[in-house]
């Protein structure tokens, strides 16, 4: 059976290149009927939080990535987080000693460094195996100084190579490494440890994660063959390792970009639906023809041996083209509905909303549902429908586009309105059209321009004549005639 594991150290806010992983491991899982496995590597006491944690989960959830075990869920290799496998790491570091994978090691830094030099090495070129073969003497000398060992892993002399499910073959020429650290001097185990302790002893079958750690990925197999001669499972997983993903300038995209921020796309208005499309193709495509799909159908089609192995860019233009489509897939309801906490944040309408504002919102909803790439976006399109001729603001950059002329337009555009019985969008499109295109001979977007900036205080509105319809007869005369004031 199919297992796959998404765990992330809760450091820091979600970042789009974690999610994106989330997301595929969790296709993955979905496509084949497997599962996915959340677990939580918080062994770094100083940098893990709680709140990191939370945001993750929240995240995920916002996203729609749900997980069959782990954090929250339970399942039958509890416990999920690592501050709490302590004692099952002393008992594998235990097992890899006694049957010589591993052995304690009390060589520093300096006297690594000194033994290079010393033998006409680089001096970079790191840990020389030395302390393979040290006599219980020795040891006992060493201990006697106060000296703790690290506990390192014994490194055969081969090549070490693997069939990436992205990459294709991937080889470690025998010595590109030597015995490794798996446990600090001070007793803690190290991430090269505690994580293919973690995927044996849960039986993952595939790793999935970013091409960061594909240097680690030689270390990690030889620990695992120790890990099946001791038992502890029978296989070593299928790796694969996805593109990273980049920001602008085709940089990595760290912690400091705000795009790498999975929160601040949620406040700036992306749907979940939306924003887990861009994600996806972030390494990954539906078809030539389409980039624009559903969860259901990434599941149905996603295969991880389709990811790009080629590093992904992170294009917020793109991102939120692909959420436009999305918005417009909506139910009108379920549109106005999601705008809500954006028109709240914003003011625009009270919290609770009232019968009367949520009643105007389903009106103006399909006008701007069809504009609109963000749910960020909408309370300033619509804000003007929520307030009175009184206080209606107008932009800066609205009342620079009227001229002389203005004043003209809206005499003519009043004189044409107040005379009128059916106040449709339809019918004061006729009478204004009738007024200003062909009496007064303007372009449509001369002539409707200060009516816009008169209506909506906005360069950029709804639609005119069916904004004039909800503001209703008398409130856009008066709008019209404040302005001409
Ligand atoms: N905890 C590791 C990280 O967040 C996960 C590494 C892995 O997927 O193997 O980078």
């Amino acid at each position: 059976d199919l297992r796959v594991r998404f765990c992330p150290s809760p450091t820091g806010t979600p970042h789009v290149g974690l999610i994106r992983t989330a997301l595929f491991n969790w296709a993955y899982a979905r496509h084949n009927g497997g599962k996915l496995i959340f677990r939580i590597e918080d062994t770094d006491a100083a940098r893990d939080s709680q709140e990191s944690l939370d945001q993750i989960v929240d995240g995920l959830t916002w996203l729609g990535v749900n997980w069959d075990e782990g954090y929250g869920v339970g399942g039958p290799y509890e416990p999920y987080r690592q501050s709490l496998r302590y004692d099952l790491y002393r008992d594998v570091v235990a097992r890899l000693i006694e049957s010589g994978h591993a052995y304690e090691s009390f060589s520093n830094n300096d006297e690594i460094d000194a033994r290079n030099v010393a033998n006409g090495r680089p001096k970079e070129q790191g840990y020389d195996n030395y302390d393979r073969n040290l006599t219980d003497e020795q040891k006992a000398v060493f201990r006697a100084e106060g000296r703790e060992p690290a506990i390192r892993l014994r490194v055969p002399d081969e090549d070490i190579s693997f069939d990436d499910l992205i990459r294709g073959e991937i080889n470690f020429p025998a010595g590109s490494f030597g015995d490794f650290v798996i446990v600090r001097p001070n007793g803690h185990p190290l991430y090269t440890l505690v994580n293919p302790v973690d995927d044996a002893t849960m039986q993952i079958t595939h790793v999935l994660r970013g091409e960061d750690l594909l240097p680690s990925t030689g270390r990690q197999i030889v620990l695992y063959r120790a890990l099946i001669d001791l038992g502890l499972t029978t296989f070593v997983p299928r790796f694969g390792h996805m593109p990273s993903v980049l920001g602008n300038g085709n940089k990595k995209l760290s912690k400091r970009d705000p795009e790498s921020n999975l929160f601040l796309h949620r406040e700036r208005g992306f749907i979940p639906e939306g924003l887990d499309n861009y994600l996806a193709l972030l390494g990954w495509g539906y078809s030539a023809d389409r980039d624009v799909f559903s969860l259901d159908e990434l599941v149905e089609k996603f295969d991880i041996v389709d990811v790009n192995p080629n590093p992904a860019r992170f294009d917020q233009k793109k991102a939120e083209s692909i959420n436009g489509d999305h918005i417009r897939l909506l139910d009108v309801e379920d549109f106005a509905e999601r705008t809500i906490p954006y028109l709240q944040a914003a003011g625009v309408v009270t919290d609770p909303i009232t019968v009367g504002e949520h009643q105007t919102l389903l009106t103006a909803a399909p006008l701007v549902q069809e504009r609109v790439q963000l749910l960020g976006e909408t309370p300033g399109m619509l804000g003007f429908l929520f307030t009175t001729a009184e206080s209606l603001a107008y932009d800066d950059d609205a009342l620079g586009t009227l001229t002389d002329a203005s004043g003209d337009v809206l005499k003519a555009a009043i004189a044409a309105l107040e005379p009128l019985d059916d106040w449709s969008a339809a019918a004061i499109q006729a009478a204004l059209a009738g007024a200003l295109v062909e009496g007064l001979g303007l372009k449509p977007r001369i002539a409707y321009g200060p009516l816009r900036v008169a209506a909506s205080g906005r360069r950029v509105s709804p639609p005119l004549f069916e904004s004039f319809e909800i503001l209703g007869k008398d409130e856009s005369l008066t709008r019209l005639r404040n302005l001409d004031e």
